[in-house]
């Protein structure tokens, strides 16, 4: 197997590139990618993070994880690309700088599109070639924090069944089942999931990179190692599962600064106060309540950070059902 310019060998860790198109410079935009085999065969893990580009605790705990593997004890492959949308990651920005586009948007691509198109194609190509199971990175990016929480996109598949398997063994007790196009649509998740290959996005973290974000993610990596078996170990199993279903995204109207009242991963009723706006003169100019009952906060805005009308400011998610 190969992977980008990465020949797998069995007990080896190897580094290298996936290439993909050029830059405006004619430069190629050259993606790392970290690849550990073990001495015995067994399926092939694939995590990325960076799809969109200023979320960076996935990219660094990719790497830590990568790291600190030791592949004596691994069964199959761990494929790890810290970085898959250099544009956008170069620019500290959720879109590319080259067309605007928000990748995790896009897929499954177009290999005769922009930058982030092609992007998009030629990963899906990659990923067909290689991966059993895929891992997908996100956090709430520079402007927000998010708990640790994993999606799947439910489109009522025998993949989303072991999707969903995969995701009760990540350790969060949130899982966001997300169904159809209002949800997923055009996510490199979906576009996986048409390969008939499982796959779960996790969530953490936002802004700075805690060595807490770095630990969940990484175990995440492990728990997923462990739930197919490539290294030893049982993943969690929880005593119960909160599922949530269409989030609710809350927009600021009026510029200021952010002030919270309520953290991300609480559970709130309409009406509960989640923040509210202050403007230069310390007035507070608009408050800001949970739309909906019993709804988990997925995302909310950094305290004192500035806002401007029509910023995403919290996402919150009402409960669907609890279980095993
Ligand atoms: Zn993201």
């Amino acid at each position: 197997m190969k992977v980008g310019t990465v020949e797998v060998i069995k007990g080896e860790k190897k580094k290298g590139y996936i290439q993909v198109g050029t830059d405006t410079d004619g430069s190629p935009f050259l993606i790392p990618v970290l690849v550990a085999a073990g001495q015995e065969d067994g399926p092939t893990l694939w995590v990325h993070g960076c799809i969109h580009g200023e979320e960076y605790g996935g990219a660094a705990s990719i790497i830590r994880y990568f790291q600190e593997l030791d592949t004596n004890s691994l069964k199959g492959t761990f494929v790890g690309v810290p970085v898959v949308n250099l544009p956008s990651f170069k620019d500290r920005n959720r879109i590319s700088p080259l067309d605007g586009a928000n990748l995790n948007r896009i897929f499954p691509g177009d290999p005769n599109g922009s930058y982030s198109h092609r992007l998009a194609y030629e990963l899906i190509q990659v990923i067909r070639e290689t991966a059993d199971v895929v891992l997908d990175f996100h956090s709430g990016g520079i402007g927000a924090e998010v708990p640790y929480y994993v999606i799947i996109d439910d489109d009522k598949t025998e993949t989303a069944l072991k999707s969903m398997d995969l995701a009760k063994k990540l350790g969060s007790k949130f899982i966001w089942r997300s169904e159809g196009e209002s949800g997923t649509g055009g996510t490199i998740t979906a576009s996986v999931m048409d390969l008939n290959i499982p796959t779960v996005t996790v969530e953490c973290g936002g802004g700075n990179v805690t060595e807490q974000h770095e630990e969940l993610f990484k175990k995440s990596i492990k728990y997923a190692m462990q739930a197919y078996e490539m290294i030893p170990g049982e993943p969690p199993k929880l005593d119960e599962y909160l599922i949530v279903g269409n989030a609710s995204f809350v927009f600021t109207k009026e510029g200021g600064l952010f002030v919270p009242e309520c953290n991300v991963g609480d559970i709130l009723n309409k009406g509960d106060k989640i923040g509210s706006i202050m403007n230069l003169f310390g007035k507070v100019v608009e408050e800001i309540y949970c739309p909906e009952d019993n709804s988990y906060i997925a995302a909310l805005g950094h305290r004192y950070w500035p806002t401007e009308p029509g910023q995403l400011i919290t996402e919150s998610m009402p409960i669907e059902s609890r279980g095993k």
